[in-house]
């Protein structure tokens, strides 16, 4: 027998010895302010539930209705036979919502990014990209087989001395951003970016899958926020975060999304989100568009956290958005608080390499519109216990 794959089995020591193998943890309740994780009651900081409608009653009815209406599966890719009527309204729906042209469904963010990033630039084009943008960007931009400039973490003057130096020498260009960065909270300078593009001729797009649903006036996203709509040729979005379900989609231009509805290939060779998904989502936006309750409860729970944790002594780092990084720099520091948190009752992830880079280790507390004040009181006692356990705070 050889031994082909051994070469797996001392990549896994290398993991564990250096404090990288990533444990996953079972939760055997819906998503809420608490879980059930591993047979423990715990208070939830992790999920990207932001609104709480992953488990909300009107979204579980509106899927239930779809399946006994349509079924379970789409049956076939939607070029050939799987787009259903329930598909186009959502799209519809999102583009209202998020005051595009028009919008196309993807079966997840992730997909959303690999599908569009070559469907918009190829060989002898060139993408410029902030440092720190999400995993599907960086797939979907090396599949292009563009050429890939980084662009220092939001700095636009970084930023306009690479396109001065390099813009020129290539066909088309794309310049791409996530909205809001998922480890740090902080956003793009969208405007300076859009502009930037305006100047070099880009074209743009941003990753919004933290932003909808947070920012912008009922959670319309970054690009409402800044009041851009109209400004940025490619939106992509997540239905999986603050709408609570599953699915991505593109919202832009007309233009792009005719162009992606022939050319992406998630969208042409895999069968898209199921009758269930979709009406829940589409339940999601009316919920969205009727009021702005929900947006304004995650803001008020995020501002009481951030204040409380501030007062505790705590680094929170740079964050502006519900995304909130408990900085701790050392590695086995994270991961020994994260444990102990855990232990006394708080679910709240360490962050660590590869993720972020080495040395900049942190445990990241989502906050959600279902978390109650008790419920971050509860949590805040805990999280001050552990930090004067390990003297992080005095
Ligand atoms: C979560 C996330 C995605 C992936 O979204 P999924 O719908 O879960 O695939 C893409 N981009 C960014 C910036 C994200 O944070």
């Amino acid at each position: 027998m050889g031994n082909n794959l051994a070469w797996i089995e001392e990549s896994l020591r290398e993991l564990r010895e250096k404090n990288l193998y990533t444990t996953i943890r079972t939760v055997a309740s819906p998503q809420g302010a608490w879980l059930e994780v591993d047979g423990r009651r715990v208070l939830n900081f992790c999920s990207n539930n932001y609104l709480g409608l992953a488990n909300d009653a009107r979204l579980v009815r509106a899927a239930q209705e779809a399946c006994e209406r349509f079924g379970v599966g789409p049956a076939a890719v939607r070029t050939i036979a799987g787009t259903l009527a329930l598909h186009l309204e959502l799209e519809t729906s999102l583009a209202r919502f998020k005051e595009a042209e028009a919008a196309l469904l993807f079966q997840s963010g992730f997909c959303a990014n690999l599908g569009t990033i070559p469907a918009l630039v190829g060989a002898g084009d060139v993408i410029f990209s902030d440092e720190l943008n999400h995993a599907s960007i960086i797939d979907g931009c090396r599949l292009s087989r563009a050429e890939i400039i980084r662009y220092p973490h939001n700095d636009p003057a970084g930023l306009r001395s690479l396109l001065a130096e390099h813009r020129a020498r290539y066909r088309r260009a794309l310049l791409i951003t996530d909205g809001v960065f998922s480890m740090d909270g902080d956003i793009a300078p969208l405007p300076e970016l859009v502009a930037l593009a305006e100047e070099f001729d880009c074209m743009t797009m941003v990753d919004d899958a933290h932003g909808e649903g947070v920012l912008g006036h009922g959670g319309r996203g970054i690009v409402h926020h800044f009041g851009l709509q109209g400004k940025v040729d490619v939106e992509v979005g997540t239905l999986s975060k603050a709408f609570g379900v599953l699915g991505g989609y593109v919202a832009g231009k007309a233009l792009v999304i005719e162009w992606l509805r022939q050319r992406a290939r998630p969208f042409l060779f895999s069968s898209a989100m199921t009758p269930a998904d979709t009406a829940a989502c589409l339940a999601a936006v009316s919920i969205l568009e009727e009021s702005d309750e929900l947006v304004n409860q995650l803001w008020k729970n995020t501002y009481y956290f951030k204040d409380q944790m501030q007062l505790l002594g705590f680094d929170i780092g740079q964050s502006v958005t519900p995304i909130t990084p408990l900085m701790l720099k050392d590695e086995m520091l994270t991961q020994r608080f994260s444990q102990r948190l855990f232990e006394e009752g708080v679910f709240a992830t360490a962050i660590a390499y590869p993720t972020v880079p080495l040395g900049k280790a942190r445990i990241r507390f989502m906050l959600s519109a279902v978390h109650e004040r008790e419920h971050m009181d509860e949590a805040l006692t805990i999280i001050a216990r552990v930090g004067r356990e390990l003297e992080v705070i005095r």
